[in-house]
């Protein structure tokens, strides 16, 4: 694939002037910024494409050099450009300096604080069918990390606190000048702070915060969800350097119930009636989440229906009143019967006329009547 036409990438004139290649690449890389366009691989190409043309273009002998000889005159990207070994860490308040560095809101040298706010952490909590109903209080031990107390979290032994870095001066960043870029590399004394701690804490290690087991009481709310999470804002890890501190979210999972599902607020669960019960319709009485709970039948229950009972499910999370408990109805057949049942089941057969030809006419009446 041959290149691009440096000219044709700016979509400028060759007798363009400084000024207006300067305002094509301008507009160019702010369209097609990565940090505008990200995981945009067409878009990240252009923005590649028009530093490079910029880079050359803006150079009075390189240009010179493009015009006459073109690509083989510059012999590609300079090095340190995009896509040179320091391409991830270039940056662009230095590239474009007072250009536009100030639209990408990148003013000042980035600089990271010694500050920091502590990690938000995760505790997996496993509860019983009822605890989640009806809520449950129980105590976790749980792993953080909290300012230390040895030098209260400051991070120095003597107490002076941090000094500031002799590599960076401060910054948190080595700068390094490669041709037209300068590139910036996060200070490896100081890690990026600015600030350097001479006398670090033995306990610490002038980290300003130690990892501490300690336990926790948690309060389960009535009528919580699998995977309901509870916050618990400032009970994660200590910020670092006086930072906030992070949040602790217990999550919660519930396990199964060997007689009841949860639907949402309600309760869900089967109830086999005998045929005599279905038919004649009945009052029974069927173990609830809480005592027993009295179930009308009517009469003429088919098979699958959904009987509710209101009130007797889950309470509503932070509110008041409860879902419904909902029993699906199954008519359960015989498997065996004794010689009087038989007699009797026969009896019934022919007081209800049964047909046993496959080829009834009332079968599709029957079938339809089903579903009503
Ligand atoms: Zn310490
Ligand atoms: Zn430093």
């Amino acid at each position: 694939m041959s290149k691009a036409d440096y000219y044709e990438v700016l979509g400028v004139s060759r007798d363009a002037s400084d000024q207006e290649l300067k305002s094509a690449y301008r507009k160019l890389a702010l369209k097609y910024h990565p940090d505008r366009n990200p995981g945009d691989h067409a878009a990240e190409e252009k923005f590649k494409q028009a530093s490079e043309a910029y880079q050359v273009l803006c150079d009075p002998d390189k240009r010179a050099a493009y015009d006459r000889y073109g690509h083989a005159g510059v012999g590609g990207p300079a090095s340190g450009g995009f896509g040179g070994p320091f391409a991830g860490a270039v940056d662009l308040g230095d590239i474009f300096g007072d250009l536009f560095g100030e639209m990408f809101n990148m003013g000042g040298s980035p600089r990271a604080s010694r500050q920091q706010r502590g990690d938000d952490l995760r505790f997996d909590l496993s509860i019983g069918f009822e605890d989640a109903v009806f809520g449950t209080e129980t105590e976790v031990k749980i792993r953080r990390l909290e300012i230390c107390p040895t030098c209260d979290g400051r991070g120095s032994a003597s107490g002076r606190g941090p000094t500031t870095c002799a590599q960076c001066h401060g910054r948190g960043q080595i700068r390094y000048q490669q041709g037209f870029f300068s590139v910036a590399r996060t200070c490896g004394a100081c890690g990026g702070t600015g600030s350097i701690i001479g006398d670090p804490c033995q306990t610490c290690r002038g980290e300003t915060r130690v990892s501490k087991e300690l336990k926790l009481n948690v309060k389960v709310p009535p009528g919580v969800e699998d995977g309901t999470r509870i916050r618990y804002s400032g009970e994660g890890d200590a910020g670092r350097a006086g930072g906030p501190k992070g949040d602790l979210y217990v999550v919660l999972s519930i396990q199964p119930h060997d007689f009841f599902e949860r639907d949402g607020q309600d309760l869900r669960c089967v109830i086999p009636v005998s045929f005599p019960q279905a038919a004649l319709g009945a009052e029974i009485e069927i173990p609830g989440i809480d005592g027993p709970v009295s179930l009308k039948i009517p009469e003429g229950t088919q098979s699958g229906k959904e009987v509710r009972v209101r009130g007797k499910g889950v309470p509503i999370l932070n509110e008041k009143g409860r879902g419904d408990l909902v029993a699906r109805i199954i008519v359960q057949v015989p498997r065996k019967l004794t010689r009087a049942q038989r007699e009797l089941v026969n009896k019934l057969a022919e007081l209800m006329n049964v047909d046993n030809r496959p080829t009834s006419p009332t079968l599709m009446d029957k079938m339809k009547d089903l579903f009503n």
